[in-house]
C-alpha cells in the first residue's frame, strides 16, 4: 500500500490525481488487477470524471454545493455538516482497472480528489489488488 499526500488549496475544491496516482501503481509494481483508491477522510472524496475539461470539475464543485447548501440547520456542533454530507455524496474510494502496468481508464477519464473543508493536508491510499492466478 502507498499513502499519497494531496495539498489542498482552498476550502472547497476537486484535485485531479491521476498523474500521482499513475506513479504510485508504477512503484507499486503491480502489473495486472486493479488498485483501490480510499480517501480516510470525513469531509473529503473521491470520484472518477471528465479531466480534459476543467470546467467539469467546477461544474461538480456547484452542483455539490447547491446539493448541500452551507445555510441549512444542521445538528452537528463543528460547523461543518455540509462538508461531511458532500463527502458522503461523493463517496470514499474507486476502483481502477490496471493492466500492463497502467491504470486503465476510458480516453476522457481522471481521478479527482474532492475537498470539502480545506485547506488542509490529505491522504489517499493507494491499495495494489494483483489479479489471482487462474488456477489449473
Ligand atoms: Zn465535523
Amino acid at each position: 500500500m502507498k499513502a499519497l499526500r494531496v495539498k489542498t488549496s482552498r476550502e472547497q475544491e476537486f484535485i485531479d490525481i491521476t498523474p500521482q496516482v499513475e506513479r504510485a501503481v508504477r512503484e507499486l509494481g503491480i502489473p495486472e488487477g486493479a488498485c483501490l483508491l480510499y480517501v480516510p477522510h470525513t469531509t473529503a472524496g473521491i470520484t472518477i470524471n471528465e479531466n480534459a475539461d476543467p470546467a467539469v470539475k467546477e461544474d461538480l464543485l456547484d452542483a455539490l454545493v447547491r446539493l448541500v447548501p452551507e445555510s441549512l440547520s444542521y445538528k452537528h456542533l463543528e460547523g461543518n455538516a455540509h462538508a461531511h454530507i458532500r463527502s458522503s455524496l461523493l463517496g470514499h474510494s474507486v476502483l481502477v482497472p490496471v493492466e500492463d502496468g497502467k491504470l486503465k481508464l476510458g480516453t476522457w477519464q481522471g481521478v479527482l480528489f474532492g475537498e470539502f473543508d480545506g485547506p488542509r493536508e490529505r491522504t489517499v491510499w493507494v491499495i495494489p489488488l494483483p489479479r489471482a492466478p487462474v488456477p489449473d
